[in-house]
């Protein structure tokens, strides 16, 4: 088994020279779907992986646009249409300086599998920008926003490809992004999810990514006849994502300690309440500041530079910052520090060595293309909104989005389960292989 896992990925690995992320996202797959396939008649012989790993399209184009300084500045577009077979290509755009083609298509490749984790009909893409939002003026913003828009309005729309946000791209980037759009098509379409709740939005959808991250923690314990309840909880990134793990891990009863962003994180030995979160929000969403003025606010707390935060112990932790944050020797930190489950909030935050240390130490450990799904199933069901012309309450989002990562915890007990342990990542990746690859036999050679 171990030659053919090799083989293929000698084989992709040719094809795509130079792109680790991309690289490390089809091996993690390979691993634990190929063994599958060749147990199964139905897949085997059919090159299913091998056409998964290729993107449909890959758009790439030039962003110009003017500064406050009236210079011109140049940055480069892209948009992964990585895999249609179960629905419209659907994922985020991410605005950052890191943004090259690996790190796209390690994001558009996992976006498959979990987009078909949510059961909900859609296929898999990604795109952003190499552009830094961080420090430039809301106008600098939103001309670079028109300018991106001016090039990708053309391959994207309600039945084509409907993008979202990711790192760098909240609900003020959305808003141009959005307005541009109507403004090229001269039409009010479902095109992007993450809208203001008063133009298409839906209710929660802020929320759904982090609040899914923490239903899906619960899942797990529950699973283990534990609950998150007076648990220590380390969280990594402030961004979108972290506040609302936050705000539901606060709400369920337990106790986060720290915070995060790329320049060190806060300890609060006290616990990160809901007072002190809506100062943080106020602080990253409004001022746009950093992390670090927490402490000023909140003497008792600590910030520790150029650090992450896996080095407090803590029974809980959710890494909700980026990919490859958390390596071998923060998880060896965590399992001795007695964690005993890992939720990921961003997209392949752990490296593949402190998964195997997860792993070897059957610590409860969530793979974020089942555990963070819970942000793209709420643009889905803004999609079935924007379709039905109509807005369901918060309640009714919430529970549809509790439903739906239960279904994916249970989805992940089906094909992950091995002996009294439950594979996390092993069962997330069949699960979602299944559906796509019965959508693609069904679909013929294309
Ligand atoms: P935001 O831009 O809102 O926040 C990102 C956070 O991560 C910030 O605190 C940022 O700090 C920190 N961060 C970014 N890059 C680095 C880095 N290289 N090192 C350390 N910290 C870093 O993004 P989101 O919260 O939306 O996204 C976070 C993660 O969750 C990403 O992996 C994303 O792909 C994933 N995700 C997001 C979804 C969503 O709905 N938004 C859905 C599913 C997954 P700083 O400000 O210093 O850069």
């Amino acid at each position: 088994m171990e030659k053919i896992v090799s083989q293929f990925l000698e084989q992709v690995n040719s094809h795509n020279q130079n792109e680790p992320e991309f690289m490390q996202a089809v091996t993690e797959v390979a691993e634990t779907v190929i063994p599958f396939i060749v147990q199964h008649d139905i897949y085997y012989g059919q090159n299913i992986l091998l056409r998964m790993v290729e993107p449909e399209r890959v758009i790439s184009f030039r962003v110009a646009w003017i500064d406050d300084k009236e210079e011109i500045q140049v940055n480069r577009g892209y948009r992964i249409e990585m895999n249609s077979a179960i629905g419209p290509y659907k994922g985020g755009l991410r605005f950052h300086p890191s943004v090259n083609l690996s790190i796209l298509k390690f994001l558009a490749f996992e976006q498959i599998f979990k987009n078909s984790l949510t059961t909900l009909p859609m296929g898999g893409g990604k795109g952003g920008s190499d552009f830094d939002p961080k420090g430039k003026s809301d106008t600098e913003v939103m001309r670079f926003c028109q300018s991106f828009m001016t090039e990708l309005f053309r391959h994207i729309g309600p039945n084509r490809d409907i993008p979202a946000g990711d790192i760098g791209v909240g609900s003020r980037e959305i808003g141009y992004l959005f307005g541009q759009y109507k403004r090229l098509k001269n039409e009010f379409t479902g095109v992007l999810t993450g809208k203001g709740v008063s133009w298409g939005g839906s209710l929660i959808r802020p929320e759904a990514t982090g609040y899914g991250v923490v239903y899906f923690a619960k899942q797990m314990l529950l699973h283990q006849n534990e609950s998150l309840e007076g648990k220590t909880i380390v969280i990594s990134g402030s961004g979108n994502v972290a506040q609302f793990a936050a705000e539901k891990a606060i709400h369920l009863g337990g106790k986060v300690l720290t915070l995060s962003d790329s320049s060190g994180y806060i300890y609060d030995p006290e616990g990160i309440d809901a007072e002190k979160l809506a100062y943080v929000m106020e602080l990253k969403n409004v001022k746009r500041d950093r992390i670090h003025n927490y402490v000023s606010k909140y003497p008792k707390a600590s910030f520790h530079k150029g650090k992450t935060p896996w080095e407090v112990p803590c029974k809980i932790a959710l890494p909700c910052a980026t990919q490859n944050e958390l390596h071998e020797n923060d998880a060896a930190l965590l399992v001795k520090n007695g964690c005993i489950c890992v939720s990921e909030g961003a997209n392949m935050p752990s490296t593949p060595e402190a998964i195997h240390l997860f792993t070897k130490n059957k610590i409860l450990f969530a793979p974020g293309k089942a555990s963070n799904a819970g942000g793209v199933a709420v643009s889905g069901l803004e999609m079935a909104q924007n379709s039905l012309r109509y807005s369901w309450s918060r309640e009714e989002v919430d529970q549809r989005l509790q439903n739906i990562m239960n279904d994916i915890h249970k989805s992940c007990v089906k094909y992950g389960t091995e002996g009294d342990h439950v594979n996390y990542v092993k069962g997330a990746n069949i699960a979602g292989f299944v559906k796509i690859a019965d959508a693609m036999l069904a679909q013929g050679v294309v």
